[in-house]
């Protein structure tokens, strides 16, 4: 993990221009992005993780504030005549775009899961019919997300933003910032943590309003 915090400095600077071919190449690289990610850990032996990244067939482009951009993680056999496998499904209209750094937070909340599902198998079936089962254990990954550093929060808010705004200027980014700071947290059956905080997203409101998206870039830029 010190080693992708190492990258967020070199990164955010990136940021200030050409970020096209930063898309593009975050893109070209996601596979492996994931797996480097991915691979500093490690599940129980006798449990076969199968990790699945892809976009929905929807006939429009789904934006990464847009419902439709989930991942999820699914448990797929849990007996021994069955086996013991669970398998991640990365939704690439939500995370394909992100460099590693902002890719960890999401990443870490699927592994959560993947964790829980190896641990209880029935308590993780069992929360897709139990809403307040479902939004124990979303309350439990987000916990443990929070205990990495924050850096990587920011960094996937920060290049979410970034993206949209790139993608289709100030009212596709104000549809990100709305999705982390408004409707995250009670998102899909709830739990979750807001994205975004006051002070970032009144930083973004101000950059909207003088038009200059700099202001928000450069706001990342003050490292605590
Ligand atoms: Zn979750």
């Amino acid at each position: 993990m010190e080693e992708f915090l190492g990258q967020v400095d070199i990164i955010r600077k990136k940021l200030e221009k050409n970020r096209i071919k930063f898309w593009e190449d975050n893109r070209k690289n996601f596979k492996r992005n994931v797996k480097n990610i991915i691979d500093n850990y490690s599940f129980q032996q006798n449990w076969k993780i199968y990790v699945v990244a892809s976009n929905f067939l929807f006939d429009r482009k789904i934006f990464p504030f847009d419902y439709d951009s989930w991942s999820s993680t699914n448990l797929i056999a849990a007996t021994k005549k069955q086996g013991f496998e669970v398998m991640i499904f990365l939704n690439k209209a939500r995370l394909e775009f992100l460099s590693v750094p902002a890719l960890i937070p999401i990443i870490e909340h699927e592994l959560v899961h993947v964790k829980q599902a190896i641990e209880s198998p029935k308590k993780y079936l069992k929360s897709i019919i139990n809403d307040s089962l479902s939004k124990k254990i979303e309350i439990e990954a987000e916990k443990e997300v929070k205990n990495i550093d924050d850096e990587f929060r920011k960094q996937w808010v920060l290049e979410s933003i970034l993206y949209c705004y790139d993608m289709s200027g100030w009212s596709f980014a104000k549809r990100m910032a709305n999705f982390f700071h408004k409707e995250m947290e009670n998102m899909y059956g709830g739990g979750y943590d807001k994205g975004m905080n006051d002070k970032e997203f009144k930083i973004f409101t101000k950059a909207m309003r003088k038009k200059d998206i700099k202001l928000f870039i450069d706001f990342f830029k003050i490292r605590p």
